[in-house]
């Protein structure tokens, strides 16, 4: 009677056995991807794939998962990248629209690729944008005649006309 018990248990010993032991080396091998991710230190490497090797799936996997390090490379280099774009927005707050080189936020032409940035006002020859329609310091058009106040006794008599 026994022995057909032992019989029965046996193949079903060696299934789980098998099945527990594949269940062993995918951890394994996930934890060496995971880990390889994470850290070129070839000794932590070795230390994470030992460490769920020997105290296996109910211990070994769980205290890898708490002591891995929480960054992969991939974020590491990508946070790296963003601070980099970051401090080098700070650094050149002025760029050339043609050639993207920094420039200081007074140039009028870009000393690099001689594209015209801003130009100055023929009338009081600040700088002013190119995509302004009139200066807004005297009021100028870019290009056209400077505009000269008209004198108090002309604008009455506009006034006049006006009302005439
Ligand atoms: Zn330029
Ligand atoms: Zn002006």
């Amino acid at each position: 009677m026994s022995s057909t018990i032992t019989d029965l248990l046996k193949p079903i010993g060696i299934v789980l056995g098998g099945y527990y032991l594949l269940l062993l080396v995918a951890a394994a091998i996930w934890t060496y991807r995971d880990i390889r991710a994470r850290t070129q230190d070839v000794i932590a490497q070795v230390l994470s794939v030992t460490l769920v090797l020997v105290l296996q799936l109910p211990f070994g996997l769980p205290l890898y998962l708490l002591m891995r390090p929480k960054q992969t490379l991939a974020d590491k280099y990508e946070r790296a990248l963003e601070e980099e774009y970051l401090r080098r927005d700070i650094e050149d707050e002025h760029v050339c629209p043609n050639c993207q080189r920094g420039i200081e936020g007074d140039f009028v032409v870009c000393p690099y690729c001689m594209v015209e940035l801003r130009r100055r006002c023929v009338n009081c020859d600040r700088t002013i944008d190119l995509t302004w329609g009139v200066c807004p310091y005297c009021a100028t058009v870019p290009g056209g005649v400077p505009r000269i106040p008209l004198p108090a006794t002309d604008k009455t008599r506009e006034l006049a006309l006006n009302d005439a």
